[in-house]
C-alpha cells in the first residue's frame, strides 16, 4: 500500500480562499485587519520571514507593517513598545519576530502581547482558553497539524492519536485540539519508555520532535494518518553514503521531517511531506489568527 500524500499547499489554498471572502466581508463593514510585526536588530532569517509574511498578508487583504527597533534596544523599551501597540486601536494583531538580541527574555515579552492581539496564540490566557475548548487563537503549527488531519475527511472521534513531542508551541496544544475533537490522544516525549510500542498504536500519528527521520517505517501502524511537523536540515548522501557536494565543494543540504518518509509512505494511508505539508498550512494559520484577532478586538 502506498499512502496518499496530503498536499499542504492545496489545504492552505482552500483556507486562504475562505479568508479572502471573510476579509472582504469585514472590510464592507468597515473593519480591516492590520498585523504589526516587531523586529529588534538585523537578522537575515528573520528579515526573510518578515518579507514572506508581508507578501502573504497583502495577497489576501491584510494590512502589514513593520516596526524595526535598534539592536541595542533594552527589554524595558521593547515592553513599552508592545504596550503601546496593545493600546493602538489601528493595530489588530502583533507578531514579535524571533530571534531577539541576547539579554531580552523572549518568552516574557511575548506573553505581554494582549491576548486579543496574540496572533501566535502564545499568551497564557489563550493557552488557558484552549483548555476550555475555545480555539480562536491557538499556536499556528498546532492548528496546522490538526487542519491537515481534518483535511483527510475521516471520523476523528475515538481515534487513537499519538503525539510525539510536548512543546508548548506544538505537542501540548495539538493534544488539546485532538481531545476537543474527541480523539484519544497520548503525548510522548523523551521520557516515554517504549516509543515504538506507542507509535504502533496510532490511528493518527503526529510527530513534532525535531530529530531527522526518527520515526521509522516499522514504528507506524498500517493505515495510519501521519502528520510530520518536523523540519530538519541534513546532508544529502549519495548511493554509497557519502555527502553530495555543491558547486562550492560544500555538502549539499536537504530538508527532512521527523518521519522516515520513504518507508512510512508504504505503511500509512495518508502522510504529509516535508517540505510541503505542515509548513504552508502554518503560514495560513497565522493569517487566520490575524482575522480572528480582528474579530475579537471588534467583538464580532
Ligand atoms: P521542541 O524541541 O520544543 O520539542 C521537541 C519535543 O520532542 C520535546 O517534547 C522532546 O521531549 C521530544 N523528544 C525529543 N527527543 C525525543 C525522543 N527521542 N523520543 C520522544 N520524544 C522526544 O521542538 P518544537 O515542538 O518546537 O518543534 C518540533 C519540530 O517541529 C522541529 O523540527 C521544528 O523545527 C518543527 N516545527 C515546524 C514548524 C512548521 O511550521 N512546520 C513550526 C514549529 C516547529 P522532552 O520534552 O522530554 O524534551
Amino acid at each position: 500500500m502506498s499512502a496518499i500524500i496530503i498536499d499542504g499547499e492545496s489545504v492552505a489554498g482552500k483556507i486562504r480562499t475562505q479568508l479572502i471572502e471573510e476579509i472582504n466581508a469585514l472590510k464592507k463593514k468597515g473593519f480591516c485587519p492590520h498585523l504589526k510585526a516587531v523586529q529588534v536588530g538585523e537578522n537575515a532569517s528573520s528579515r526573510l520571514y518578515v518579507q514572506n509574511q508581508q507578501k502573504q498578508c497583502e495577497a489576501i487583504g491584510i494590512k502589514y507593517t513593520l516596526d524595526e527597533l535598534p539592536a541595542d534596544t533594552k527589554e524595558a523599551a521593547l515592553v513599552e513598545h508592545i504596550k503601546k501597540l496593545n493600546n493602538d486601536t489601528q493595530v489588530t494583531g502583533i507578531i514579535l519576530q524571533m530571534p531577539l538580541p541576547e539579554g531580552i527574555d523572549a518568552k516574557r515579552v511575548q506573553t505581554l502581547i494582549a491576548p486579543h492581539k496574540d496572533v501566535e496564540g502564545m499568551n497564557p490566557a489563550n493557552m488557558g482558553e484552549l483548555v476550555y475548548g475555545n480555539t480562536r487563537l491557538v499556536p499556528c503549527t498546532a492548528m496546522a497539524a490538526v487542519e491537515l488531519v481534518k483535511s483527510v475527511g475521516i471520523e476523528i472521534r475515538g481515534k487513537e492519536t499519538i503525539i510525539v513531542g510536548r512543546s508548548a508551541i506544538v505537542g501540548k496544544p495539538v493534544s488539546l485540539l485532538m481531545l476537543d475533537l474527541s480523539a484519544t490522544p497520548t503525548v510522548c516525549h523523551s521520557g516515554t519508555k517504549d516509543l515504538p510500542a506507542q507509535t504502533r498504536k496510532a490511528d493518527i500519528l503526529i510527530a513534532a520532535v525535531g530529530k531527522a527521520e526518527m520515526i521509522k517505517g516499522d514504528m507506524i501502524k498500517p493505515g495510519a494518518i501521519v502528520i510530520d511537523v518536523g523540519i530538519n536540515r541534513i546532508k544529502e548522501l549519495d548511493a554509497q553514503g557519502n555527502p553530495v557536494l555543491n558547486v562550492n565543494g560544500k555538502p549539499k543540504m536537504k530538508t527532512v521531517g521527523d518521519v522516515e518518509f520513504t518507508k512510512a509512505k508504504e505503511v500509512a494511508s495518508y502522510i504529509t511531506p516535508v517540505p510541503g505539508g505542515v509548513g504552508p498550512v502554518t503560514v495560513v494559520m497565522l493569517l487566520r489568527n490575524t482575522v480572528e484577532a480582528l474579530k475579537m478586538s471588534a467583538n464580532l
